[in-house]
């Protein structure tokens, strides 16, 4: 079976070297490469990671030439295109450009007991999911450490200004399900789980049972995750429990079948402690079948793991919708017959295009 996979994102259209790219060493030696002593890059860390404060006119603390000096180190990577809401303004879908014209999206939901941010790795995404409207647009490129980072201290900023019902609030969650495949951009997305999880100043000192990575299932990179001591939650988009259908749902399984991917699951289950999480969405008559939930039961009972069911949204022109609610509950009810935790995901921002792959940037 012949599939376009795209691994290799162009090398083209690299954005600019930001502070935030690197680590606190690394930025230490940048200030000093540009003649500054070495603490302005403890300074700026503080106002952009702590203080969410990104305009050095209020860096009291830094005299206006120093500033001035170190805006080689601080580009604009985002420019803000639009926001649209819903939710009564709870979720909030940001689409920006980069400073090559590549758009990317992010979205923010705020529930009674967290705020999660739901985030982009890359420009578009090269592994093809047919029922994925990111996935029908192909791959532009990797977003940068800083690109993916900006994502979140955007959000931090609009939630401190007030700008999001509910009064200022602080990010609890993030999930690379946004565009792209982390695991593609493994290098960026690692440094940016640094960013998200190291200890203030150096990082936000978020906790990283918080954030979860979702993969299609790279299997050499879910072991690699595995062992970066970075004990973030991981979701497999399992979608279908025989190879046969997921070849065709989700392509990378034509590289690396279910029991593979399952395997690396459960190592990474071993090495973290942290229950995977098992996605799949639930697509009328193509995988919502009794026998389907049964063997994916099998599969599954015993492990440290969870599904998490996404009633599918039909992403424009496609020939597929949701299960009825009907085989959605016998497909609960199988999986929890065979000992499996599971529950229903909730549709946020359906109306906005902001739903789970429905990220595609098309507008601009
Ligand atoms: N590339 C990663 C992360 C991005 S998508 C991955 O595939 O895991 C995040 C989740 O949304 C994945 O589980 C993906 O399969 C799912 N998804 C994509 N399109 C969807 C759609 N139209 N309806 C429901 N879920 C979808």
């Amino acid at each position: 079976m012949m599939v376009d996979l795209v691994f290799e994102a162009p090398k083209t259209g690299k954005p600019p070297k930001h502070l935030l790219d690197m680590a606190r060493p690394e930025r230490r030696a940048a200030v000093q490469d540009l003649g500054l002593p070495a603490y302005r890059a403890d300074q700026v860390s503080t106002h952009l990671l702590v203080h969410h404060e990104d305009d050095p006119g209020k860096w009291t603390d830094i005299s206006a030439t120093d500033r001035e000096t170190l805006s080689s180190l601080l580009p604009q990577l985002l420019q803000p295109i639009r926001t649209v809401d819903c939710d009564d303004g709870a979720t909030v879908k940001s689409l920006y450009r980069l400073h090559d014209g590549s758009l990317v999206e992010s979205v923010l939901m705020r529930y009674s007991d967290r705020i999660t941010m739901c985030i982009s790795s890359q420009a578009g995404c090269g592994m093809n999911c047919p029922f994925c409207a990111t996935g029908q647009a192909g791959l532009t490129r990797n977003l940068s450490t800083a690109e993916i980072v900006e994502q979140i201290l955007a959000g931090a900023r609009a939630l401190d200004a007030g700008q999001v019902p509910g009064g200022p609030g602080r990010i609890s969650n993030i999930v690379f399900m946004g565009m792209g495949e982390p695991l593609a951009n493994y290098s960026a997305v690692l440094g940016a789980l640094h960013r998200f999880v190291d200890d203030p100043p150096e990082g936000l000192g978020m906790s990283a049972r918080g954030i979860t990575v979702s993969t299609v299932g790279l299997v050499p990179r879910i072991r690699q995750l595995a062992q970066e001591g970075m004990p973030v939650t991981l979701a497999v988009s399992l979608h279908a429990p025989d190879d046969h259908l997921r070849d065709t749902l989700v392509p990378i399984n034509t590289r690396w079948k279910v029991s593979e991917v399952l395997e690396a699951a459960w190592f990474y289950a071993e090495q973290t402690k942290r229950r995977v999480s098992i996605e799949y969405a639930l697509i009328k008559d193509i995988n919502d079948q009794r026998w389907r939930a049964e063997l994916l039961g099998e599969l599954l009972a015993g492990h440290l793991v969870h599904v998490n069911l996404i009633p599918l949204n039909p992403t424009p022109g496609s020939k597929w919708t949701a299960s009825t609610p009907q085989a959605e509950a016998e497909f609960v009810a199988a999986l929890r017959e065979a000992g499996v935790a599971v529950t229903v995901r909730d549709t946020r921002g359906r109306e906005i295009d902001g739903a789970c792959g429905q990220l595609a940037a098309i507008e601009s």
